[in-house]
């Protein structure tokens, strides 16, 4: 097999890996916000058939159902095939850009939960402890394994999530959110400093940006969720966020001093 096949194969398996750990997330979405358990089997919400193992299938079950229960018809949310297809999509992403190794393993499972919180972020304003836990486990072991770097890792958790601490003290938590604060915290010990400023600049602007198209294009007031921003802020960070804090530096003369 040539050299090219084996890559490809490789994608593949990945892609395939992240469809079903993005089926798994599905779970988590629909019930860590009301507490439930994770593992008992699911079942259509309107007719209570029982899911077989076939239609379990992450991706495929939906597409080869059309989107739609086996047994009552019942229209199945869209929000299945799209989480799981990220998840695939951006995995496969993660480790054309990083490389095959730890660190890489570490973003496609953070890229998860990342995805997953956004989604109950939007929808119920709340980002759930466990997903914030989970980051912070993976950051911890980010920076045993990158241990060369720990520094960038200790300050990359603390330089972000400290600033929006006093925010979130001098506005009474109006200013920003407790879940989002943890974000940064727990996020800023996997990537490290630079990676993580990055991420909250472009979370910032990314936020600012589609709130206020938002906002003109329904003509209402919208709550703004901070976490699906600050989340792909963070996910555009691990792909290319040093690269560009690099080169920023170096075109604005700021790496002499630092
Ligand atoms: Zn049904």
């Amino acid at each position: 097999m040539s050299e090219t096949a084996v890559y490809v194969c490789f994608y593949i398996l990945i892609f395939l890996y992240g469809i079903c750990i993005g089926s798994f997330s599905n779970v988590c979405i629909l019930r860590l916000p009301a507490k439930e358990s994770i593992v008992p089997g699911s079942h259509c919400m309107n007719c209570d058939y029982k899911l077989r193992w076939y239609d379990l299938i992450p991706l495929f079950s939906y597409l080869f159902l059309g989107g739609k229960c086996r047994k009552c018809g019942q229209k199945i949310s869209k929000q299945y095939p799209l989480v799981e297809g990220a998840n695939g999509l951006v995995y496969v992403v993660i480790f054309m850009v990083n490389g095959f190794n730890v660190m890489s393993a570490l973003y496609c499972l953070c890229a998860t939960a990342l995805i997953a919180l956004s989604v109950v972020d939007f929808r119920t304003y709340e980002i759930p402890d466990s997903f914030n836990v989970f980051i912070l486990v993976l950051g911890i072991v980010a920076t045993i394994v990158d241990r060369d770097h720990w520094k960038s890792h200790i300050i990359g958790m603390l330089c972000i999530s400290l600033f929006l601490l006093i925010i979130y003290l001098v506005t009474a938590g109006r200013g920003i959110g407790g879940g989002d604060l943890k974000l940064m915290f727990a996020a800023g010990l996997l990537v490290g400093t630079k990676e993580i400023i990055f991420a909250f600049v472009l979370g910032c602007i990314l936020g600012s940006i589609i709130h206020v198209i938002r906002m003109k294009v329904s003509n209402a007031e919208h709550r703004l969720a901070m976490g699906p921003y600050l989340s792909a802020g963070i996910l555009i960070s691990m792909l290319i966020g040093e690269r560009v804090v690099d080169w920023y530096l170096t075109v604005s003369g700021l790496s002499r001093f630092i």
